[in-house]
């Protein structure tokens, strides 16, 4: 089956409005018509969305937010809704990303939460798995991803999966410069469609956009989309320079 692919941006904590702006219309400018085999979204941060779906007006790259809260409005200090996101021009949302996981107390179930909200008013999901560094060299990274990927796809049926992605990005990975093989990644990629087809069904197992995020560059892309499980990517670092990510999405 032929998979539209994703090449989505997550710029993370970098950048003032004013710099958002700049590089969203660099790359509106930049990617003027991108191929219909492809989506790309950018994720800036919470404060500079209004400035980055100004700039991409028009064009074809899509906004996305880095986070969403599950709840859709009351005394949660410091959190967004999903309604708020569809509100700032978002049309999709990341979950679960390592980072949240690591740092903010992100669990499976909050995950899950999230990606359930969202979904609910029509964003678009990349629900981020991946195994850290000690979990693979214990050989327990076919347990640990199927896992992340059972806890946040309970209870979604199979037309809220139609809007999921899935980013495998394994922890080690991210922000090293030392990406997984495209072998490496192609194994696991594998795995999760066999798991998404147990927890939903064939069909849309086949039909589930699966992205590789970690040290993703121009210089390694084409190996990595080349892989028959792998069908896009979720790329930090290089997401903020236009060349760069250009490169990426024109793989
Ligand atoms: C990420 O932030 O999801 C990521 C994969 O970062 P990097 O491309 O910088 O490794």
């Amino acid at each position: 089956m032929s998979r539209t692919a994703v090449i989505a941006g997550n710029w993370k904590m970098h950048g003032t409005a004013a710099q958002a702006r700049q590089l969203a219309s660099g790359l509106a400018q930049r990617l003027g018509s991108i191929a219909k085999d492809r989506q790309v979204v950018i994720a800036p941060p919470f404060t500079s969305l209004r400035a980055a779906a100004d700039a991409i007006h028009g064009s074809a790259i899509e906004l996305g937010a880095q986070n969403v809260h599950w709840e859709a409005s009351g005394a949660f200090t410091g959190e967004i809704s999903a309604t708020m996101l569809v509100d700032a021009g978002c049309r999709w949302a990341i979950v679960g990303h390592s980072e949240r996981r690591l740092h903010f107390g992100e669990t499976d179930a909050t995950v899950g939460r999230r990606a359930r909200a969202a979904l609910a008013v029509g964003l678009r999901v990349i629900i981020c798995v991946g195994e850290t560094l000690e979990e693979r060299d214990n050989g327990l990274t076919l347990e640990v991803v199927p896992h992340q990927i059972r806890a946040a796809l309970l209870d979604l049926g199979p037309a809220a999966i139609r809007n999921v992605c899935i980013a495998y990005e394994p922890v080690w990975a991210i922000g090293t410069g030392r990406a997984a093989t495209p072998a490496q990644a192609a194994e696991i990629h594998a795995k999760i469609r066999e798991v998404v087809a147990e927890v939903a069904d064939g069909n849309e197992a086949q039909g589930l956009r699966i992205l590789y995020g970690g040290s993703v560059k121009p210089e390694n892309i084409d190996s990595l989309m080349a892989q028959p499980d792998i069908d896009g990517a979720l790329v930090g670092g290089a997401s903020l320079d236009v060349e760069s990510f250009a490169r990426i999405v024109e793989f």
